[in-house]
């Protein structure tokens, strides 16, 4: 069984659709909080599971990773480290999260000192030893 997710920017000129999100992991990097001004909540997705309609404008945000935002609207919509074989997919765009977990907080080492962390779930410096896919991972054993 595959559970499939659509999205959109905010003018809709970008859509897409992602087939076996992971769970949802917030990340606290100063890179997020630069592209977004607080942190990202965002689901992974293998790039073969992801289809997208529309022109995505790709910025070149380090030497290993690039986010893409929509050309007309400027939403903030997939994040992808070209190590990984998996896109991150901003949870704000989403249509809906049915079937998605929160799984905890990564890169805290970095958060702002200006909020607090106070919904309970895990936290982790960088990224957790088990990585943050094993959960769906776990799905599909
Ligand atoms: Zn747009
Ligand atoms: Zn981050």
């Amino acid at each position: 069984m595959s559970a499939v997710h659509t999205g959109q920017c905010h003018c809709g000129s970008v859509s897409f659709t992602a087939n076996n999100l992971s769970d949802i992991w917030y990340c606290h990097c100063k890179q997020c909080q630069h592209l977004t001004g607080l942190y990202i909540a965002a689901a992974g997705v293998k790039r073969e599971d992801l289809n997208i309609k529309g022109d995505v404008n790709w910025l070149p945000i380090s030497e290993k990773s690039n986010s893409g935002h929509c050309k007309n609207c400027g939403s903030y919509m997939f994040w992808n480290a070209h190590d990984f074989d998996t896109i991150s997919i901003l949870a704000g765009n989403l249509d809906n999260t049915d079937g998605l977990d929160v799984k905890g907080h990564i890169f805290v080492a970095e958060k702002g000192d200006y909020y607090e962390i106070t919904d309970g779930l895990p936290q982790y410096e960088s990224y957790p030893p088990q990585g943050t896919r094993q959960t769906e991972d776990h799905k599909h054993n």
